[in-house]
């Protein structure tokens, strides 16, 4: 059988030769190194050396990946800069609140904090 079909070892770059163990029992193996394929069919075995991974489309899934997690990432500083906003003007009703407490009867009092209640969370009357 010729090995001008069968590609480079993909462990060593090594040449590739058939061996067979009898009729119907062939496998493919490195003449340098121990790599070697199952046994087969012809076809299967050669199919089998052969096949290499695709080492652009895995760097492509790669980079789609990663620019994923850069977005999520993004999203995330967002949403916690939304946060802090919100935490900010929650500490901001509460000091009116008491500031307006000490000066005012209790029906301001409660009138106030429904009133920035109502512009923290955007609800309309
Ligand atoms: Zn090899």
């Amino acid at each position: 059988m010729g090995d001008a079909q069968l590609k480079p070892c993909p462990f060593c770059g090594g040449p590739a030769e058939w061996k067979s163990g009898g009729p119907g029992c062939a496998w493919i193996s490195c003449k340098q190194c121990p790599a070697e394929t199952g046994d087969g069919s012809i076809q299967r075995v050669k199919d089998a050396w052969n096949r290499r991974a695709d080492i652009a489309a895995l760097q492509s899934q790669a980079r789609e990946s990663a620019l994923e997690a850069l977005s999520a990432y993004g999203q995330a500083q967002d949403a916690y800069a939304a946060q802090l906003k919100a935490e900010a003007k929650l500490r901001d009703a509460i000091v009116e609140g008491m500031r307006i407490a000490t000066l005012a009867p209790i029906e301001m009092v409660t009138e106030a904090i429904e009133d920035a209640l109502r512009k923290l969370t955007g609800a309309t009357p």
